[in-house]
C-alpha cells in the first residue's frame, strides 16, 4: 500500500526532531553532527537566533500579501543582493528549480526582445543538475532523472563539463545562452577551473549568447565568498540562487543583469508565494549574518583546516578513497568503495554526509561551524574508516 506521503525518497530512519547550530536531533533521543547542512540550505545552521528572531517578528506582523502590492522587504533583499554581486535586478521565486526555470526564460526572452527570435536552445553540462521541472531535467539532461516522463524538453544541448573545445562547437544559429555550476554539487563536487569559466564568457561575447550560473548550491557563502563565481572574477549574465539564500526557509532567486533582462516587462513572469514578506524576512537576516565583516574569512579559514585534515585522511586510506575535490565548505571525496556505504556508517556512527554523482561522499558543514566540530567529525570518519578497513 502506498504511503500517504508519495515515496520518492528512500530516507534514512531518523525521525528529525529539533536542531541547533551544526547538531540535529531525532525524537528518539540521537543526536547527529549535521553535515549535509539540509543539502546545503542552513549554512547558518540549525535556527539561528538572528534568524529565528527575524521571522517570528514577521511572523507576528505579516506573512503573505502577494506581489500586487509593494513589499519593502523584497525590495531591501533585491537591493542588497544587486549591490554585493553582478546583477542589476532579482525575481525571487520559492526554490532552485524555479529559479533555473527562470534563468532560461530570461535567456530566451532576451533573445528574442533582440532581434534573434531564432535563439531559443541552451547548452548544458554533463553531470549538472538544474532541478526537477521538465525544463530543469532538460537543461542538465541526466537520463536517470528523465527516463519515464515522456520526451524530453525540446531546445537543450549538452556538451562536457569542463570541455571548453566541445562548447564552443555545439554553439550554432539557434542558440540562446549556456547554463553552468561555477562549482557541479550533485554531480560529483567538481569544480570549473577559472580558465573554463573565462573561455565561457569568451564564448558568450563572440555569439552574442547568455552566460548563465546556476549558483543554488555552491552560493552563499558556500565557497568562502558572497558568490562562487567572485573567485574567478567571471561575471555571468544570469544567476539562479537558492538553497541557503533562506537559512531554512524556502526562497530562490533569479538574478539578471540589466541587459539580460530587457524583456522582462510586467506580466511576462510571476509567482503567488515567490518573494513573500515571510520569505525575504529570511532572506534578509541571512544577508545580514553573511554581510558582516569576517563572515568570509571564518568560512576560508576553518575550510582550508578542514580541507588539509581531509588530505590527509584520504592519503592513509588509499584503498578506501581516491581523491579529495570541492571548494571552500563544499567538499566531497571520491570513493573506491561505495560513497553511499560510508555515509551510512558515518551516520551510525553520529555524523550526517551525503553522496554525490561519481561516487562522491560530500561534506557540507553549516558555514559556522567550528574547529571543534570539525575535529569531532574527523574523529568519526577516521573511526569509520579504520573499522572498514579492518
Ligand atoms: C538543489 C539544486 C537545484 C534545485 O533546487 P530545488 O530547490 O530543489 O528546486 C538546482 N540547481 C542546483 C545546482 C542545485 O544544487
Amino acid at each position: 500500500m502506498i504511503t500517504p506521503v508519495m515515496p520518492t525518497y528512500g530516507r534514512w530512519d531518523v525521525a528529525v526532531d529539533h536542531g541547533e547550530g551544526c547538531w540535529l536531533y531525532a525524537q528518539d533521543g540521537r543526536k547527529f553532527l549535521d553535515f549535509t547542512s539540509g543539502i546545503a540550505v542552513t549554512g547558518l545552521g540549525h535556527c539561528h537566533p538572528h534568524l529565528v528572531e527575524a521571522l517570528t517578528r514577521q511572523a507576528g506582523r505579516l506573512w503573505h500579501s502577494s506581489n500586487l502590492f509593494r513589499i519593502p522587504g523584497q525590495e531591501q533583499l533585491a537591493r542588497r543582493l544587486v549591490e554585493n554581486t553582478f546583477a542589476d535586478t532579482v525575481f525571487f521565486g520559492n526554490s532552485g528549480a524555479e529559479a533555473c526555470e527562470l534563468a532560461l526564460k530570461v535567456a530566451r526572452k532576451y533573445q528574442h526582445d533582440t532581434g534573434h527570435p531564432e535563439r531559443y536552445r541552451i547548452i548544458g553540462c554533463d553531470g549538472s543538475f538544474h532541478g526537477r521541472t521538465f525544463a530543469t531535467l532538460a537543461a542538465a539532461g541526466n537520463e536517470k532523472y528523465l527516463e519515464g516522463f515522456g520526451p524530453a524538453m525540446d531546445g537543450f544541448d549538452h556538451v562536457a563539463f569542463g570541455n571548453l573545445n566541445e562548447m564552443r562547437a555545439a554553439v550554432g544559429g539557434e542558440t540562446a545562452a549556456m547554463i553552468v555550476e561555477p562549482v557541479q554539487g550533485e554531480g560529483g563536487v567538481r569544480p570549473a577551473s577559472d580558465d573554463y569559466l573565462r573561455g565561457l564568457r569568451a564564448i558568450a561575447d563572440e555569439f552574442g549568447l547568455l552566460l548563465i550560473f546556476d549558483e543554488v548550491q555552491c552560493g552563499m557563502g558556500r565557497t568562502g565568498k558572497l558568490f562562487a563565481y567572485e573567485w574567478s572574477g567571471v561575471t555571468p549574465d544570469i544567476m539562479a540562487v537558492a538553497k541557503a539564500l533562506g537559512g531554512g526557509f524556502p526562497i530562490g532567486a533569479c538574478l539578471a543583469s540589466e541587459r539580460a533582462a530587457v524583456g522582462m516587462v510586467p506580466g511576462t513572469h510571476g509567482s503567488t508565494f515567490g518573494g513573500n514578506p515571510l520569505a525575504v524576512a529570511a532572506g534578509n537576516a541571512v544577508l545580514d549574518v553573511m554581510l558582516e565583516p569576517g563572515f568570509f574569512d571564518h568560512i576560508q579559514g576553518v575550510a582550508k583546516r578542514f580541507r588539509g585534515r581531509l588530505d590527509e585522511l584520504v592519503k592513509s586510506y588509499p584503498t578506501l578513497f581516491a581523491e579529495l575535490r570541492g571548494s571552500g565548505l563544499l567538499l566531497g571525496i571520491r570513493c573506491i568503495v561505495p560513497a553511499g556505504d560510508i555515509v551510512t556508517r558515518l551516520r551510525e556512527n553520529g555524523l550526517l554526509t551525503l553522496t554525490a554523482g561519481d561516487n562522491v561522499l560530500r561534506l557540507l558543514p553549516p558555514l559556522i561551524v567550528s574547529d571543534a566540530e570539525i575535529g569531532q567529525a574527523m574523529d568519526i570518519l577516521h573511526k569509520v574508516a579504520r573499522e572498514w578497513s579492518a
